[in-house]
């Protein structure tokens, strides 16, 4: 089996990303891990701390690596937005195949300093774990918000980009380029889309020259999402979206059968919608005809 970083390679050689998504129960993996199958591409399934409290860091890991292993099928898992180091480490420990180190909230000197850190303790625990760094500003919470909050002061620049890489040892990079975490209740009804700076990527790319995630993926427009993924973005995430479809689905599976109390007659209604999602966006990350045919 190819590590992560083989298929990341791959990726970026093909000008292709891999979809990330977050999940916090075994209706969102299920989804996502037959989805992927489905399109025969690798995938991403990241939790936060969060979602990581919810689900329990070592029972994730076990999960994730027998899909991995009964299915020889390329499914990694990463430790999405973990703001410290012992948290890093348990993620470490547990097997975890890559981690958003994010102390993106912190001055940029500080972030710099305990991102490197991080860097070489995570890597004498697993030299072949992925860590990503963050930089910039692009809101908390993948969650349906009322306002947008303005990022504009925290765009990331192509030399903070490039500094903050080469002087923490990142393998990837996530960097503010007009994407932000959550949606505006008018993206979830379709009616608004979210714009990346493509430019700015490419200009971070250039400097950066590492794998670089965009994070907040959901309710993003599919043609800025294209070129974005041309420009230089590896890793897609997207989390709202999904938790959108999961609680629409649940929705549904309990109006259909008022009655019913048995969990796995009524979840399959929730695990459909969340796969139409992730289906949908593995086939723009991947390139339509691309994971058509399988890889
Ligand atoms: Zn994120």
């Amino acid at each position: 089996m190819h590590s992560l970083r083989d298929f990341l390679r791959e990726a970026q050689e093909s000008g292709l990303a891999i979809g990330h998504f977050n999940i916090s129960d075994l209706v969102l993996l299920k989804a996502v891990f037959a989805a992927a199958r489905e399109l025969n591409v690798p995938v991403l399934v990241g939790l936060s701390e969060g979602e990581r409290e919810f689900v329990g860091v070592r029972q994730i890991a076990a999960f994730v690596r027998s899909l991995r292993e009964e299915f020889d099928f390329p499914i990694f898992l990463n430790a999405d937005h973990t703001h410290s180091l012992a948290k890093g480490v348990e993620a470490a420990k547990a097997g975890f195949d890559s981690i958003v180190f994010d102390l993106s909230a912190l001055p940029f000197e500080e972030n710099v300093r305990e991102t490197k850190e991080a860097v070489e303790a995570l890597k004498a625990i697993n030299p072949c774990m992925l860590v990503e760094g963050e930089i910039g500003d692009i809101g908390t919470g993948s969650e349906i918000h009322d306002v947008s909050p303005d990022l504009s002061k925290g765009l990331s620049t192509p030399e903070e980009a490039k500094q903050f890489v080469e002087s923490t040892g990142v393998d990837i990079l996530a960097p503010a380029v007009g994407n932000i975490h959550g949606m505006l209740r008018s993206m979830v009804q379709g009616e608004t889309k979210k714009r990346l700076d493509i430019e700015r990527i490419a200009g971070i790319k250039r400097a950066a020259r590492v794998f670089l995630t965009l994070h907040g993926g959901s309710g993003t427009d599919d043609q800025d999402l294209r070129k974005a993924i041309a420009a230089g973005i590896n890793i897609v995430h997207i989390n709202t979206e999904l938790r959108v479809a999961w609680r629409e689905g649940l929705e549904r599976g309990l109006t259909k059968q008022p009655d019913e109390v048995v969990p796995y007659k009524i979840l399959p209604s929730a695990l459909d919608s969340v796969k139409q999602v992730v289906a949908s966006r593995l086939r723009l990350f991947n390139g339509e005809r691309h994971a058509a045919q399988g890889m």
